[in-house]
C-alpha cells in the first residue's frame, strides 16, 4: 500500500518535459525554474530524423562534388559574380554568408578573407569573389583552399567587398535601427559568422544572425539533452557550398512547427514572473503540465523567423 501512495507521489513530480523525476514538489520547481523547457525544444523523434537529414546532406554534398581544387580554380577569372545591385533580390530576406580563408602574418597563421559567397535562400549566388585581402597572404593554404596567387591578383579589395556585403545586408536600413522582425534588414545564416564577418570586418546586429554553429538545438555541448549534434564539412568546400548547406540546415529549421505563443521567450517581459521565488507556493500546487504551461524558452527558436513578415 505504502508503494502505491509513494508512486502517485513520484507520478506528480516527474517533469512533463523530460520525464525526470524528482523525490520532492520543490525540486521539480526548481527544475523547472532553471531548464527553461519549452515547445520549441528538439523532441526525440525530430532528432532522429534531423540526424539522418543532416547525414545524407553531407553525403550528398561528398558525392556531388568530389572535384579538386584544381579544378575549381581553373574558373578564376570566371569567379566574381555580383547581383547585389540587381533588383531580383530586392525581396530576398535571408541570405547565406560563408569566406574562405588564406593565411597572413609572419607565420601564416592568421586568418584573411580570400574568397565570399553570399547566397539566397534558393541557392542563387547573389554574390561570389576572389578578395584581396588588406595585409600580404604568406600561406594560401593551397591543399584546403584551392587558392593560388595568381586568383587573387585580380581580386576585389576587401574594403570594396566588405561596404557591399555590409550595404546587402542592411538594405537600405540604418545599422543602429535594425530590430528583429521589422524592417528591410536580412536574416544572415551561416556557420561560425563571428569569425567571418571580423574577416570581412562587417559588423552586424546579433538578432538578425543565425548561426548553426551557435543554434542550442544543434550543439554538441548543450544543455537541451536532445541536442541535434551535427557538423559542417570542412576540408576542401567551396564557399558556395557552405552557404548551400548551412541555408539547407537552416530552413529545416525554420519549418518546424512548434506551438505558437504571444510570447515565446523567457526573456520577455511578460514571462519575467513566471517562475519567480514570491510564487513559490502556487507553484508547488501546480501540476507538472501545468508548469510546462508556463515554461519558456531561454533562446530564439528559429521557427518563428516564419512568422514574420
Ligand atoms: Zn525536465
Ligand atoms: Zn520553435
Amino acid at each position: 500500500m505504502e508503494y502505491k501512495v509513494e508512486s502517485t507521489e513520484t507520478l506528480r513530480n516527474k517533469c512533463a518535459a523530460c520525464y525526470r523525476q524528482f523525490n520532492r514538489i520543490e525540486h521539480l520547481v526548481e527544475h523547472m525554474r532553471t531548464s527553461y523547457h519549452s515547445a520549441h525544444e528538439p523532441m526525440a523523434i525530430a532528432k532522429t530524423r534531423m540526424q539522418k537529414y543532416i547525414q545524407h546532406q553531407r553525403m550528398q554534398n561528398l558525392l556531388s562534388h568530389p572535384r579538386k581544387p584544381g579544378l575549381l580554380g581553373r574558373f578564376a577569372n570566371l569567379g566574381i559574380r555580383d547581383n547585389t545591385e540587381s533588383g531580383s533580390t530586392g525581396g530576398t530576406q535571408v541570405v547565406a554568408l560563408a569566406c574562405k580563408m588564406v593565411g597572413g602574418g609572419s607565420d601564416g597563421s592568421l586568418d584573411l578573407c580570400a574568397k565570399v559567397c553570399l547566397t539566397d535562400e534558393y541557392d542563387n549566388i547573389i554574390f561570389q569573389s576572389y578578395v584581396m585581402p588588406l595585409i600580404p597572404v604568406t600561406n594560401y593554404r593551397y591543399e584546403t583552399t584551392g587558392i593560388r596567387p595568381e586568383y587573387l591578383r585580380d581580386a576585389i579589395p576587401l574594403r570594396q567587398v566588405q561596404k557591399k556585403i555590409q550595404d546587402f545586408l542592411c538594405n537600405g536600413e540604418p545599422k543602429w535601427k535594425i530590430r528583429l522582425r521589422s524592417g528591410r534588414a536580412r536574416i544572415l545564416v551561416g556557420h561560425g559568422l563571428d569569425h567571418d564577418l571580423d574577416s570581412l570586418q562587417v559588423e552586424y546586429p546579433q538578432v538578425m544572425i543565425r548561426d548553426t554553429a551557435k543554434y542550442p538545438p544543434l550543439l554538441k555541448s548543450s544543455k537541451l539533452s536532445n541536442s541535434l549534434k551535427y557538423d559542417i564539412q570542412t576540408g576542401i568546400q567551396d564557399p558556395y557550398e557552405d552557404c548551400v548547406a548551412t541555408m539547407k540546415i537552416y530552413k529545416r529549421m525554420r519549418s518546424q512547427v512548434h506551438k505558437v505563443e504571444a510570447h515565446p521567450l523567457a526573456s520577455d517581459t511578460q514571462n519575467r514572473n513566471n517562475f519567480a521565488a514570491w510564487r513559490q507556493n502556487e507553484l508547488e500546487r501546480m501540476s507538472p503540465d501545468q508548469m510546462m504551461e508556463i515554461s519558456r524558452s531561454d533562446y530564439n527558436c528559429w521557427c518563428l523567423d516564419s512568422y514574420s513578415g
